[in-house]
């Protein structure tokens, strides 16, 4: 049976998160989307976050409750408890969720491929408090979001170093990230056998921030162009190391990344869901007379519920694909359903606010217009609903080669 109750402890996070969200992460979203730049990176909320416990490690990382010596071989409850913080932290803003610190998407890959000591030397100095630090995740180029094969970013061997040289698109934390795990080819005719991961340090040399993008929405984060040029990478920085990527594992590290990554991306969608849905519930109770016997009123109340039924739906369909990955068990399949589901019931939902606010909405409401923008670039993110749909065909007919189908990432 799937169990989502959470523990004491992570039940107190929640706590601090819903009074966080409340207080920081929705006003410095809404602040973000009018002044259109992202929280800066010194601005005092980051520590505030890091006292408090919430930030650092990531929140779906176990050993955030202090549960270091769990069996690996043994359920876990990151996966589940990612969810249920991710939608929490998205209801109040998703794009301050993102800009707080924490290892990020780049936090996954990490998990998956490195060895225990790049575990220990890239993730463990998030558990430090003295300063907020962000980590990223660079696949996207010019040419190569949904189609993740066709990187062209390469990497070529020189003594104890690789030479990486090309560009990334969309990184988002990019330009205040302690690293940046970069995804790279040794050779662009073997397409995806020949995929590298290397965490590209801050301050290496030939690394640098091309553009910081304008986003028409999920403003409170950067998310940024960068250049390789000649970045000489320590062979020590490769994810796994070299016997690693014998067979296809560089590419499938990438995507068993997004088996992780694709539910808390698809349960943000819910949180914005619900934030949308609860702010046009809210104004029918102000500004509808619904106990009068007109057939519009009752029509716009069976939408309401209609919209709260999918919202459900969307949030059951994250957690299923959360407690298949905490139990080990493959969740490709279900892990696309949720994030090709979720972010269209979200788009519904803040589509359905408006129309029901009619002119108010349209000229005066100022946060489901702001919500309207950030869901619509929440459903291209990690995977569009096209890919998405791609990737669930592929499982259902068991196409040949299915562990390559088409994939992306935030
Ligand atoms: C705010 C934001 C943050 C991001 N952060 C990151 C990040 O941190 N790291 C990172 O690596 N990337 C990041 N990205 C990039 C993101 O993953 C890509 O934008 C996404 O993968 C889509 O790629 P694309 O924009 O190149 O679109 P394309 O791949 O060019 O797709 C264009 C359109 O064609 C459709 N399409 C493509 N192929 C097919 C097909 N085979 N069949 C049917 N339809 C298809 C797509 O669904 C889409 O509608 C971010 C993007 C955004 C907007």
């Amino acid at each position: 049976m799937i169990d989502l109750s959470l523990d004491n402890a992570s039940r107190a996070q929640l706590t601090m998160l819903k009074w966080l969200g409340e207080k920081y992460l929705r006003p410095l979203g809404i602040e973000a989307d009018r002044l259109e730049r992202p929280i800066p990176p010194d601005h005092e909320f980051f520590l505030k976050v890091l006292e408090m416990g919430l930030g650092g490690r990531g929140l779906n990382d176990e050993e955030d409750n202090g549960k270091k010596s769990r069996d690996p071989d043994k359920p876990s409850s990151g996966a589940r408890r990612g969810v249920i913080f991710a939608e929490e932290a998205s209801y109040w803003d998703r794009g301050s969720a993102v800009a707080l610190p924490g290892p990020g998407l780049g936090g996954a890959p990490i998990h998956h491929m490195g060895t225990p000591e790049q575990k220990e030397r890239f993730l463990g100095p998030f558990r430090q408090k003295d300063r907020p630090r962000w980590g990223a995740f660079g696949m996207t180029e010019a040419g190569a979001g949904s189609d993740v094969a066709g990187i062209r970013t390469t990497a070529v061997k020189d003594g104890d170093h690789y030479v990486l040289n090309g560009s990334k698109t969309f990184i988002s934390n990019s330009q205040r990230a302690e690293w940046v795990v970069v995804f790279a080819t040794v050779d662009p005719s073997k397409g995806r056998d020949a995929h590298r991961a290397f965490v590209v340090e801050k301050g290496t040399p030939g690394f640098s921030i091309t553009r910081v993008e304008k986003k028409i929405g999920l403003r409170a984060y950067e998310t940024c162009s960068f250049t390789l040029d000649n970045c000489r990478i320590p062979v020590a920085n490769l994810l796994g190391g070299e016997a690693f990527y014998e067979g296809r594992a560089g590419f499938k590290g990438a995507m068993k990344s997004f088996d992780s990554t694709r539910p808390i991306v698809a349960v943000m969608s819910v949180g914005i869901a619900r934030a949308a849905w609860e702010h046009a519930r809210d104004f029918i109770r102000q500004n509808y007379v619904t106990d009068r016997p007109v057939p519009r009123y009752q029509r716009i109340l069976e939408r309401l519920a209609l919209m709260r039924m999918k919202i459900d739906h969307a949030r059951l369909l994250c957690w299923r694909a959360a407690w298949l990955a905490d139990h080990k068990k493959p969740n490709t399949l279900e892990a696309s359903i949720a994030k090709a589901y979720a972010p269209p019931v979200a788009l519904e939902a803040t589509r359905l606010g408006l129309e029901i606010m009619a002119d108010a909405g349209i000229t005066g409401d100022a946060y489901l217009d702001k919500l309207y923008r950030d869901v619509k670039v929440l459903d291209i993110v990690e995977g569009t609903q096209q890919i998405q749909r791609i990737v669930i065909a592929r499982r259902i007919v068991d196409y040949p080669g299915v562990s390559g189908e088409p994939a992306d990432k935030e």
